[in-house]
């Protein structure tokens, strides 16, 4: 599967400061902000850096350094969202799902 990164969606523009974020956490390839539209009491995206459609182009695409940094990056937004104790992570893999912005995401997520 050959996987086509479009750099006009959304993300990519709050990568690249054309659009506004409230962002939570940021490293060098790690950047986490909070959803314009949350469905949780607590809703945050984290996002590569790199331009990956999705979580199936991320694990097959990216170096193991950059996956690992990821998803350790994940807890250290939940501690900084103070939720370290609990929480839930969720992420869309195609249009099938419902994905709707082709940069890949993780929720992280969780109610009060
Ligand atoms: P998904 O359906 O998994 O692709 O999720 C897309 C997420 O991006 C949803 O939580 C949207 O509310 C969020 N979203 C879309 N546009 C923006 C934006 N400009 N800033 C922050 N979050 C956004």
């Amino acid at each position: 599967m050959k996987f086509n990164y479009d750099d006009s969606n959304v993300f990519a523009k709050i990568l690249s400061k054309s659009i506004p974020s409230t962002n939570i956490f940021e490293n060098e390839s790690v950047l986490a902000f909070k959803t314009i539209e949350p469905e949780y009491d607590h809703h945050v995206l984290v996002i590569p850096k790199k331009p990956y459609v999705s979580y199936a182009h991320f694990v097959r695409e990216a170096d193991q350094c950059e996956i690992a940094d990821f998803f350790k990056s994940i807890d250290e937004v939940a501690k900084k969202m103070k939720i370290e104790d609990s929480y839930k992570l969720i992420t869309n893999h195609g249009k099938h799902v419902g994905q709707e912005v082709f940069h890949f995401h993780v929720h992280l997520v969780r109610d009060n």
